[in-house]
């Protein structure tokens, strides 16, 4: 129960739709591809908080009393679910961190799944792609199973 309370409050209606589905088939994610520098996610960015993605301007200023290193976002809008989106201010105009040793560990794991359950999805020209897969080893199992019957 309470781990089904912890998913409304983080994920999205459509997050809930997705991870309900991928549990329902029996699938899982999959992160596949690379980056190609193209600094879209650092432009519209949803970031997570204490309780769940961030909706409201207030959220986002306590974030920053408590950890300041946020303080580099600016809200640049909304998404079309209601979550806030955020630039970032350490992005050159030619599309590079400026302190990339130094960035966050949001941006070094991006594209992290969560992304998928929040109804969110990659940034336009991302070189990534997040997958809904069955699991090699429901494969394997099929094939060890069968492999078994001859
Ligand atoms: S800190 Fe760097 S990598 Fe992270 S969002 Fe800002 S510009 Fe992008
Ligand atoms: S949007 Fe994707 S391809 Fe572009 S910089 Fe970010 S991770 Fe790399």
């Amino acid at each position: 129960m309470t781990e089904f309370l912890r998913l409304l409050s983080t994920y999205s209606p459509l997050g809930l739709i997705r991870y309900f589905r991928i549990r329902l088939m029996g699938k899982e994610l999959l992160v596949t591809g690379s980056c190609n520098c193209c600094g879209n996610c650092c432009r519209r960015i949803n970031l997570e908080g204490a309780r769940g993605w961030m909706r409201s301007k207030k959220e986002f200023a306590d974030m920053v009393k408590d950890f300041p290193e946020y303080e580099r976002f600016v809200v640049s809008g909304k998404d079309n679910q209601g979550f806030l989106q955020f630039s970032c201010t350490w992005l050159t105009e030619n599309g590079v961190c400026r302190h990339h040793k130094n960035r966050l560990v949001l941006c070094r794991e991006f594209p992290d799944k969560s992304l998928h359950f929040c109804g969110g999805a990659l940034p336009k020209g991302c070189g990534y792609l997040i997958c809904e897969v069955r699991p090699f080893r429901k494969y394997l199992d099929e094939f060890t199973g069968s492999e078994g019957k001859q």
